[in-house]
């Protein structure tokens, strides 16, 4: 006899795309290896949960049929790279989608043993065709996240990742690529030598070619800088930050062989999912749903997954993941789009993504408790109550439309991104969490700790005070997250 281990599975989906077949693939995968649930990551990937010891082979095998896979996925290497989700947001979307692609192949660890472990039980090749001139014997220090935007969007929270790549376009032609290195959101309770930071903009490389350049060396520095003899201080923000941006930098271009040019200009208009229909520059519609905390299941009242499953079936649109914990449905033909619709309606997706609420819709949550075993306290499966509670307030102050990003993790991890959040709870204990405001809307700024260790009733009374300080002293269209960074100023 052996404990009942249970394991989560999560797919590495570079840009967060599936076909159609995938999607029923995986409906079916989750539904006869896992708890049945559909989690949609904040990295623009999914991730199955319960998966018991005796499962995870079969499972591994059967999206290995899907052709979908879950190498690197976690550990210490370059996890899922994400880049901006919606195609209709872009003509240039098409060629980032593949860079995205392109690095994740690059970043791939060379080693066959997932296909030696999971598939196919026997060694399929010479280990010394394995060398691996990246990771080499050791890996990386922790893991790597890397993200790319599109401006004006940027739902992908680029400046949280350790590598982030801001797309510059002139003339919808893509003209090179802004790098930034050292974001990072995870800190540790209580230990004051761990923080979130952004990343720093180290400057603009004008092809693809050296974008991929410079993400590879820029790993190849933290391969060999990264601390590896404390894991809470082994991202690249703590090496960027030990080593000083400038030493930092020219120790990358040195690897790189040419210098960063100075970074362009760019601005993010928003960071949110464009919810309902959107038509792109090919004429192909994309409906964008809301999935509140990316939970796709079934409930009595809201039976999503087999709404989803039935859109799956008809094979006329692709899915594509936000790294807002969304789903799209994308290029479907002008002559599809009512069959589409009818089904979204048919399962009452249409009227939940409708009627859902400005703060709703601008939420995220983690796993956290029960299927996170880093948890203090309750993320996903609490916040939609406490979203709850908290709309009447704002419908008192008269913000019910405003965008307000409120975000919640069941530790300092920072996987559901509080620390960039215009409101963003951290759990300390059950029922307890520390309450932040102060970051901007557009994921350039890191809020600050407001209250600490608070419930639910201090929450609510904390909130209302502050928005209704909030629409007597806002300055015109001032945001909540601007005017609660304003108003900490004057605390202190
Ligand atoms: Fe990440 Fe912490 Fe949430 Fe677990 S509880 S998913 S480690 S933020």
């Amino acid at each position: 006899l052996e404990w009942l281990y249970s394991f989560m599975i999560r797919l590495r989906l570079p840009g967060g795309f599936i076909t159609p077949e995938q999607w029923v693939g995986l409906h079916e995968v989750a539904g006869k290896h896992s708890t049945g649930t559909i989690k949609i990551t904040t990295r623009q990937t999914v991730q199955l949960h319960g998966i018991l010891k005796s499962h995870l082979r079969p499972t591994i095998q059967e999206f290995n049929l899907q052709h979908l896979d879950s190498i690197a996925a976690c550990g210490d290497v370059n996890r899922n790279v994400t880049c901006t989700s919606n195609p209709s947001e872009s003509p240039v979307h098409q060629e980032v989608y593949e860079l995205a692609g392109k690095i994740s192949e690059m970043c791939l660890p060379k080693t066959k043993a997932y296909y030696d472990i999971w598939i196919d039980n026997e060694l399929l090749i010479d280990r010394k065709a394995e060398e691996d001139p990246l990771y080499q014997d050791r890996y990386l220090p922790r893991k790597l996240k890397i993200g790319i935007a599109i401006p004006p969007n940027n739902d992908v929270d680029v400046f949280i990742n350790d590598i982030a790549l801001i797309t510059i376009i002139e003339n919808d032609q893509i003209i090179g690529y802004n790098i930034a290195a050292g974001g990072g959101l995870g800190a540790t309770h209580s230990n004051e030598a761990t923080y979130a930071r952004l990343a720093s903009v180290l400057g603009f490389v004008d092809t693809e070619e050296k974008a991929l350049k410079a993400v590879y060396e820029i790993i190849t520095v933290q391969r060999d800088f990264g601390n590896r003899s404390d894991r809470k201080l082994s991202r690249l923000k703590y090496t960027i930050d030990k080593l000083g941006i400038d030493q930092y930098k020219a120790e990358v271009e040195k690897r790189t062989g040419f210098a960063f040019e100075p970074a362009r200009e760019f601005k993010f208009e928003q960071r949110k999912d464009r919810y309902g229909w959107i038509k792109n520059h090919e004429g192909k519609w994309f409906y964008t749903l809301f999935v509140e905390h990316g939970r796709v299941l079934d409930t009595q009242e809201y039976p999503l997954k087999s709404g989803l499953l039935k859109i799956a079936e008809t094979g006329k649109v692709n899915f594509r993941f936000t790294c807002n914990q969304n789903l799209i449905l994308s290029d479907i033909e002008e002559a599809d789009k009512n069959e589409i619709e009818n089904l979204l309606k048919t399962y009452g997706i249409f009227n939940y993504t409708e009627e859902a609420s400005a703060l709703r819709k601008n939420s995220v949550a983690c796993v956290a408790l029960n299927t996170c075993s880093l948890a203090l306290a309750e993320a996903q499966r609490y916040l939609p109550s406490l979203v709850t509670k908290i709309e009447p307030v704002l419908g008192k102050h008269g913000l019910l439309d405003e965008d307000i990003t409120i975000r919640m993790t069941g530790c300092p991890n920072g996987c559901g991104r509080s620390p960039n959040a215009e409101i963003g709870f951290v759990g300390t204990a059950y029922g307890k969490y520390n309450l932040h405001i102060g970051g901007d809307r557009l994921g350039m700024r890191l809020n600050t700790k407001f209250k600490e260790n608070i419930g639910e009733e201090e929450i609510l009374n904390t909130l209302d005070e502050l928005f209704g300080i909030y629409v007597k002293g806002r300055n015109g269209e001032e945001t909540f997250g601007d005017f609660s960074y304003r108003y900490l100023q004057t605390l202190k």
